[in-house]
């Protein structure tokens, strides 16, 4: 249901993007659709088909590195060494990790890259939902400690460094991952000559390099978590985005609905009042990490923590349980209601 879902959410991005028909001249567009990251990924690069080749190659690399399911992965070696803890396969892998962590602390743990037991006890991994009972929750949540996890120890050269969980401990970068691969692909599309993309990596993760061909920015539909359609419309140029919501992956039982965003403290789906978060901001992997942080953490403590944390250069879209919105002042100009969404009122946080 999550994939039909996401497809619609791509197919209407997709719609939102079209190009101008006869626009001025310049590179082509290149297009590709991929499945990777559990996800489906819709592509579009003004450029060459070298380029794109970079790029979806970059994407299976990550997807290889990065998965947790994937047997060959560096965080699989990583949640099965135990004790001897495992190599850091690149300097790049370190220092997502490293800025993982960060983001983790920074949001007090709201973001906590070991929650993965627990996605895994509810059965999201596999899609054998079940319900822990309360004695589960409780050694699940004891479990989940980003704090916990030791990076290089005994070594201060990051390259040849080790990283290490203690027992129990299962590390999980499906938070971060693919706003990770966006700022990746960003870098080398550039690097590559690249100056307009839209690089839509699933679940809601956006990267936007440059805006259209013909300098207007690209226009992003923004999910009405309660339904499929699309509640707003938001422009995004040389940004990245980041959606979380409790419609993209659930399952229900005796008309409750249980999602994948995990409460590090209760070990549980988040409860928090909200219904999706979208952020906007330069990095994606911030966007990413902070749209699964924000929906923890809820709207009053999330809208505390954007004007406490100006450094991590973010905006933000809050649609409430009740249907409401709240944007932060930053995308006052950038972000619109969908046709047929007009009457609802928006309310811009300063
Ligand atoms: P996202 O779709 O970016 O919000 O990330 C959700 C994914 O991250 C889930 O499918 C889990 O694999 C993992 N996850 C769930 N809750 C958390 C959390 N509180 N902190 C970090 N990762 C989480
Ligand atoms: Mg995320």
């Amino acid at each position: 249901m999550s994939l039909m879902r996401n497809a619609l959410a791509l197919a209407l991005a997709a719609a939102l993007c079209c190009p101008l028909a006869g626009c001025a001249k310049g590179p082509e567009a290149v297009q590709t659709t991929i499945f990777a990251m559990d996800t489906v990924m819709n592509l579009t690069i003004y450029g060459t088909q070298d380029a794109m080749e970079a790029a979806t190659e970059t994407i299976y690399t990550l997807d290889g590195q990065l998965s947790v399911t994937s047997e060959d992965s560096f965080v699989y070696a990583l949640n099965h060494a135990g004790e001897e803890g495992a190599s850091v396969p690149d300097g790049e892998t370190l220092e997502l990790l490293i800025d993982a962590l960060r983001l983790c602390d920074q949001t007090g743990g709201a973001l906590d890259i070991t929650a993965y037991p627990a996605v895994k006890a509810w059965g999201f991994t596999t899609g054998e939902y079940r319900i822990p009972d309360q004695a589960e929750l409780d050694d699940l949540a004891a479990h989940i400690d980003y704090t916990a996890v030791e990076v290089c120890p005994n070594s201060g050269d990051f390259r040849a460094g080790l990283l290490r969980l203690p027992e129990g401990m299962e590390l999980d970068l499906g938070a971060v991952a693919k706003g990770y691969t966006g700022d990746r692909l960003s870098a080398l599309l550039r690097e590559a000559g690249v100056t307009s993309a839209l690089l839509d990596l699933g679940q809601s993760s956006i990267q936007a390099v440059g805006g259209k061909p013909d300098g207007s920015p690209w226009r992003i539909g923004i999910q009405d978590p309660a339904g499929d359609g699309c509640l707003g419309v938001l422009e995004l140029a040389d940004q990245a985005m980041g959606t979380s919501g409790g419609y993209q992956r659930y399952f229900e039982q005796d008309g409750v609905r249980y999602w994948h965003i995990i409460d590090p403290d209760t070990a549980a789906p988040a409860r928090s009042g909200l219904a999706s978060v979208t952020v906007v901001g330069p990095s994606g992997l911030v966007c990413d990490g902070l749209s699964t942080a924000l929906f923890v953490m809820g709207l009053e403590d999330s809208v505390d923590f954007w004007r406490g944390h100006p450094e991590l250069d973010f905006e933000a879209i809050f649609i409430s349980d009740d249907g409401s919105i709240a944007i932060t002042a930053g995308l006052e100009d950038s972000f619109s209601l969908a046709e047929g969404c007009t009457q609802q009122e928006v309310t811009v946080l300063s």
